[in-house]
Order: structure tokens, then C-alpha cells, then sequence
């Protein structure tokens, strides 16, 4: 049997552009967008040229022929023409040879000067009568090539490809001029692929004209097919051309390889074929938690509110929060606390097959009290032996742990309750039929949903995921935490600190409670209470090196508090005063399109408020299940009296079978964090708690670090 194909390292997305000048210096539509989605990550760029864009590309195929991988490159043009045209303007049906005449025909310069409309005219005049091109400015057009699709006749050519007549908006390829036309783009589309099937030679094929089984594959691919999927997806100020070609790159990198070689081996192999058409539900389903970029306004605030209580703080971040991070596949050796992008399915059950529990000797059938003798046959079976010859009526057969029942076994019986003379054995019975054994799948069938998506997978999951013939699994990128600290008083852990100054306590542990949750935490340092500073440091990180910021200190309304200021600035933030103690008020903002947590500066507070509020808002933007924070009711091991209307959260640790609390509730005293082993959560309500009073006990553990 032939290897399956392996699948595409990288999938390359190009909306491409006609355009006779450079496109505007600012990222703008209609120009050249490119989407590299690869390893769990889109990236996407901008292109002022058409020489400049096939640069880009030659980079990426190079990378990926220097590094053994496979790289699809999908274009939103149409790859050939209807039927009949390619006969009379290259002299062959075979698109390619269409292909290389287009190429000699069209001068596109670096600066995107061309010649479309003279090579569409020159081809016209090769038909009888007008057409089929149409559409160009009025100063260029004649007999030959005519403003108005109407004015075309007798050229004997269909307005469509096969592929057309199944999508109505789809323009046909003959129109080169005006809205939505495609016709100038498939001119010149199809000469830069022509230099690139020239310079690439058998590592690049054409879908659907050549078989795909090359390190490189183009195709041709219809933006529209996804319409809503991309507007769903498409950032607050994101270009739509840009939404376009990522969300469409993250689609068909998140098929599986034998569904997408498949999507590249269909189509019509003359006029071409659009990927991935009819399909659309295989797409969508592999964008599935594909990033939605989160809205600039998804942290407001309805006008008028207070003091938040602590659960519905809750249900806002997770109604609004979604995951921010792409997906990869990954071999379950490497997935430990990764999280599953999609569901996993058992590919065998567990056991495959019916087998013995114990040690002993398998025979058909319970036996009833009294004693028993059954005569042995020569043969044994261990673990990993493949039943073949049944064991015969009457006879029992030697049998070990984990080995499969052979035919003819249906029981076993322990070999500490038989004794064995003579090649039979004796035991005293009775013995139910089925004893010692194990079903075929009585513990996973095949096919079973084993774990869902949203899991962070465990070690117990690698056995489980490994045991049902699971090897590779479907994980979002790890979500990158920035963390920065921000007081004109702070001086970095182990730096000399000048009387006035304290050292950076929350960094570290910022930084190590975001590893604990699974996240790479990336450090932004420390900066001052300056604005300028800070703006820099958030514009250098947001994007290109965090997905989501964790900012301490600086976060409450006063003068000094410049993340607050510089978030309302930016005219995304919300300042969430919270009911919770110890905590200041969040600020909670979107800068660049990127999550900002305003913590409190005050250490304690900033990591209870990183446990209860960033944590779950963490995990969920990993694209891992909502998960309430896990804690029992415990006897108190303290005396306490609490006010009505904000939630408590005291440091503390179970001994003796009681949740003690760290002597001061003092907020600034980072030894009782350290003294801790999780926390204790009182209820909004006033409380009055004496010792043995249940209380509620949260062990770290129990906020996933
Ligand atoms: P702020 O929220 O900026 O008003 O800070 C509240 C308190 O927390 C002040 O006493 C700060 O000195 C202290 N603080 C702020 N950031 C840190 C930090 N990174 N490490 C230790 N203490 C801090
Ligand atoms: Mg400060």
C-alpha cells in the first residue's frame, strides 16, 4: 500500500491584486495580502508589488525545500479558463502549456506597469468576432477589446468554468476591468505561478492539473466561499482582505492531511477548480476555535455600575473572552498540559481485545461447587500472543495477564486457586462464567470521544490518549503571557536598592504563576510611573511578543496610575472595581487588539486577583474549558468576623483537618503568600466563623498552578 502523503508544514493564503501602481504605503484593501499559518501561528503581511509578494513567497518555499517540509499556496484567481480557449491561444487543452504562453506574453514590471489589456486584446483578435476579454478604462478600449460585456459576440467561448456555474457570485475570468473582476488578476496571477513553476520545477505541482504529491503545491482558492466565517473572525480594525486570506489560511491549515490531499486531487484538470468547494463544512470545522479576535470594547462596562460582585466579574470575562491562540498538531509525547484544540476520538477500543486479568488458566464456561479437573493443552498463552487454533471443548489452556482469550476461552481461573499434575488441573469450584476477565472495549469502545476539546491534558490523559491508538493530537500554541511590572519605586530582584526603593516581587511571581498555568510567560520587565515609557514598552509587546499583558501596580484612578490613564486613552478601557479583598480595582483594557490585565500593585492583592479573575481569563483565551476554581468545605481553624457585600479571600493551609489563616491579613506582607498553600474564600455575606465552622478551602492546586 502506498505511504500516505505526508501533510503541509505551512499553508500560504494570497489575496492578489492587478493593480497597475504600487498599493498605498499604509496596509490598505485591494493590494496584496499574504497569510503564513504554520506551527499553530498566522502570520500575515502586506505587499505594495506583485514582484514583491512573489519574493515573499520564494522566501517561504525556500525555507521550506532547505528544511524537508511542505508548503500549500493557495491564490483567490482562477487558475484556467473555459474550455476551448487554451486550443486556440496555445495551440494545446493542457492548461499549463496555456500557462507558459500567458507568461510570455504578459510584462509586469517591478512596479506593477503592465500589459494585461494589450495581451487580452492580442488574444481576442485570435477569435471570430468580439470578445471573449471585455472591460478596461475607455481611453484603451477598441474593436477588439470592448468596454461593455455586451458588445462581445460569435467568439464561441462559455462565459464560465465548470467550477463558476456552482457559485454564483463568482465572476467569470473574462471580465478585466471594474468591481469584482477577476480577469486581470488571473493574467497576471498566472505569469508570476508560470515563473514559479519555472524556477521550482518538480518540487512545485498545480492543483488540480498535476497530482500534489510535491513539497510545493498551488491552488486556487474563492475568499467568498467562507464569507461568514471570516466576517465572525475579522478583527475590530482589521482590513477584510487581511481578515480574508488569515482566516482562510488558519481553515485549511487546520484540515486533516488526508482530507485536504484529497480537496487538491478533485476538480475539473483542464479549466481548474476552486479547493476546497463543497467542502465547506470540513473547513469550517477545522477552524473550529480558530482565533476570533477579540472586540476593542469587549472589557466595557455597563454606565452606572459599582462595586462588581466577584461572580458576575466572573461570567463578564468569560462571556466576552474567547481563545487568542492558533492550533498544531503535536505527537501526544509532547502534549502534556497542552490543550486540545479538538475532541479525540479512540482509534481502537481499549482492551482491542477480550483478555485475561490475572494469571491463571482459561476455559469455557463457569463451574458449578464441588471439585473440578480439566485436562491442558500443550500450548500457553502470554501477553502480546495472537490467538489463533480455539482451545477444544473440555480442555483448559495456560493463560497470563493482559493475553487475549483465544477462541473457545471464555473464563479463568486464578492459578493460586488450582493445582496442576498429570497436564490437567484440579480446583474447587464454584466459578462464574466471564471470571478473571477483561470485554473487548468494556473500558474505551472505538470511536468513543475520549477527551474533549478545552482539556489541558494530563499525564494520565498521554496514557489514555496513547493506550486507544492515539499518536498525534490536535493542541492550541501555548498562550504568551507578557508580564511587566510599573512603579517609579521598583528596582529589579538582586539590583541595589537605594533607600526609598523596594525590589520587583510581583514579576517572578507573575512570571511563575503564569508557567504553573501552562502559559509562556514573557518578560517585559519593570518601568517607571512615566506614560511615554510605558506606552513604548506595551506598543513593542502587544502582538509580537504576548498575546495577552499582566500589568502590576499603577492599575487604580490616582495620579500616579499610568496604566489606567493610558488605557483610557487609548479609549479601551474599563476600570472594573470589583467587590473582593484584598484587590483594588482592574483595569481591564484592549491595547492593539491585545488583552491588558491591570493588576494591583500591592503583591497579595495582585496574585489573588491573578488566581481568581486572571486565571480562568487566561485559560480561556488558551482555549481551554471555563473552569471554576476547585475547593472544599473544611472546619475553620480560626475565629472571624466578616462585613456584608464584598468577598474575602484569606491566605491559609490545612492542618490537622483544619484551614488555618496567616496571622495578619496585612496586604502588603509577601511572607503570608509564602506561608500559605492556598486560600480561604468567605462569601459575599457578612459572616461571623468560629473554629469548626465550615469554611471553604482553595489549595493552589485548586486554581491550577
Ligand atoms: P500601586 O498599585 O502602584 O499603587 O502599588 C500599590 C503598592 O504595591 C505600593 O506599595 C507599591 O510599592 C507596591 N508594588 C507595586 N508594584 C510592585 C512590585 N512589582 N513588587 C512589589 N511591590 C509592588
Ligand atoms: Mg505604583
Amino acid at each position: 500500500m502506498a505511504e500516505p502523503m505526508p501533510g503541509f508544514d505551512k499553508v500560504i493564503i494570497v489575496d492578489w491584486s492587478a493593480s497597475k501602481t504600487p498599493s498605498r504605503v499604509t496596509p490598505s484593501a485591494d493590494a496584496i495580502w499574504i497569510a503564513v499559518a504554520e506551527n499553530g501561528t498566522t502570520t500575515c503581511s502586506y505587499h505594495r508589488t506583485r514582484a514583491d509578494a512573489v519574493q515573499t513567497l520564494c522566501r517561504h518555499f525556500d525555507a521550506a525545500l532547505d528544511a524537508g517540509q511542505r508548503v500549500l499556496a493557495g491564490f483567490d484567481f482562477p487558475f484556467g479558463y473555459p474550455a476551448g480557449f487554451g486550443r486556440v491561444v496555445a495551440g494545446s487543452d493542457d492548461p499549463l502549456v496555456l500557462w507558459e504562453t500567458l507568461a510570455d506574453r504578459i510584462e509586469d514590471a517591478d512596479n506593477n506597469a503592465n500589459n494585461r489589456f494589450d495581451v487580452a486584446r492580442m488574444f481576442n483578435r485570435q477569435f471570430p468576432g468580439v470578445g471573449p476579454f471585455w472591460g478596461c478604462p475607455e481611453g484603451l478600449a477598441d474593436d477588439d477589446l470592448p468596454t461593455k460585456g455586451t458588445a462581445r459576440h460569435g467568439h464561441g467561448l462559455p462565459e464560465r468554468r465548470q467550477v463558476e456555474t456552482r457559485i454564483a457570485s463568482a465572476q467569470p475570468c473574462w471580465k478585466l476591468f471594474t468591481t469584482g473582476s477577476v480577469g486581470s488578476q488571473a493574467l497576471l496571477g498566472i505569469a508570476r505561478l508560470q515563473g514559479l513553476r519555472a524556477r521550482y520545477g518538480a518540487t512545485l505541482s498545480v492543483s488540480p492539473f498535476e497530482v500534489p504529491d510535491t513539497p510545493i503545491v498551488l491552488a486556487e482558492i474563492y475568499p467568498s466561499m467562507l464569507a461568514p466565517d471570516v466576517a465572525a473572525r475579522q478583527g475590530p480594525d482589521e482590513i477584510k482582505d487581511r481578515a480574508q486570506v488569515r482566516v482562510l489560511a488558519d481553515a485549511f491549515a487546520g484540515v486533516a492531511p488526508d482530507a485536504l490531499d484529497a480537496m487538491l486531487r478533485e476538480g475539473d484538470r483542464t479549466e481548474g477548480w476552486i479547493l476546497g468547494l463543497g467542502h465547506e463544512d470540513v473547513l469550517r470545522a477545522a477552524l473550529g476555535d480558530a482565533p476570533v479576535p477579540l472586540r476593542n470594547d469587549c472589557f466595557a462596562l455597563p454606565p452606572g455600575v459599582d462595586w462588581t460582585p466577584v461572580d458576575t466579574a466572573l461570567a463578564d470575562l468569560r462571556a466576552r473572552l474567547g481563545p487568542v491562540v492558533g492550533q498544531a498538531d503535536v505527537a501526544v509525547a509532547d502534549a502534556l498540559g497542552r490543550v486540545l484544540a479538538r475532541d479525540v476520538v479512540a482509534r481502537r477500543a481499549h482492551p482491542p481485545l477480550a483478555n485475561t486479568a490475572v494469571d491463571g488458566y482459561g476455559f469455557m464456561n463457569g463451574r458449578g461447587p464441588g471439585p473440578h479437573q480439566i485436562s491442558l493443552v500443550a500450548a500457553d498463552m502470554a501477553a502480546g500472543a495472537v490467538p489463533d487454533t480455539a482451545v477444544p471443548a473440555g480442555t483448559a489452556i495456560r493463560i497470563l495477564t493482559g493475553a487475549a482469550l483465544p477462541p473457545g476461552v471464555d473464563t479463568v481461573i486464578l492459578q493460586e486457586d488450582v493445582s496442576v499434575a498429570d497436564g490437567a488441573i484440579r480446583f474447587v469450584g464454584p466459578i462464574r462464567q466471564g471470571a478473571n476477565t477483561r470485554k473487548a472495549g468494556e473500558d474505551v469502545q472505538e470511536g468513543a470521544v475520549v477527551l474533549s476539546r478545552g482539556r489541558r491534558l494530563t499525564a494520565a490523559d498521554l496514557a489514555l490518549l496513547s493506550a486507544v491508538g492515539v499518536a498525534e493530537v490536535a493542541v492550541h500554541a501555548q498562550l504568551r503571557v507578557g508580564v511587566l511590572s510599573t512603579g517609579d519605586e521598583l528596582v529589579p530582584a538582586g539590583a541595589v536598592a537605594r533607600p526609598g526603593q523596594i525590589h520587583d516581587a510581583n514579576r517572578p511571581m507573575l512570571m511563575g504563576l503564569i508557567a504553573q498555568m501552562g502559559h509562556v510567560p514573557v518578560d517585559l520587565g519593570c518601568v517607571p510611573d512615566d506614560r511615554a515609557a510605558l506606552r513604548a514598552r506595551l506598543d513593542a509587546a502587544a502582538g509580537a511578543q504576548a498575546d495577552v499583558i499582566l500589568t502590576s501596580g499603577g492599575a487604580s484612578a490616582g495620579d500616579h496610575d499610568h496604566v489606567s490613564a493610558l488605557l483610557t486613552e487609548a479609549g479601551a478601557m474599563a476600570l472594573w472595581r470589583i467587590a473582593i479583598k484584598p484587590g483594588r480595582p482592574l483595569a481591564l483594557g484592549m491595547w492593539q487588539g491585545v488583552p491588558v490585565f491591570g493588576l494591583p500593585g500591592n503583591p497579595v492583592a495582585a496574585m489573588v486577583c491573578t488566581l481568581v479573575f486572571a486565571g480562568p481569563a487566561l485559560a480561556q483565551m488558551a482555549g481551554a474549558a471555563w473552569r471554576a476554581p476547585q475547593g472544599f468545605d473544611v472546619p475553620a481553624g480560626f475565629t472571624k468576623s466578616k462585613k456584608a457585600g464584598r468577598r474575602e479571600y484569606l491566605r491559609a493551609r490545612m492542618r490537622d483537618g483544619r484551614a488555618e489563616v496567616f496571622a495578619s491579613e496585612g496586604s502588603g506582607r509577601i511572607s503570608g503568600l509564602s506561608w500559605a498553600e492556598g486560600l480561604v474564600e468567605l462569601p459575599d455575606a457578612a459572616a461571623e466563623i468560629a473554629p469548626g465552622d465550615p469554611v471553604r478551602f482553595i489549595p493552589w492546586g485548586g486554581f491550577g498552578i
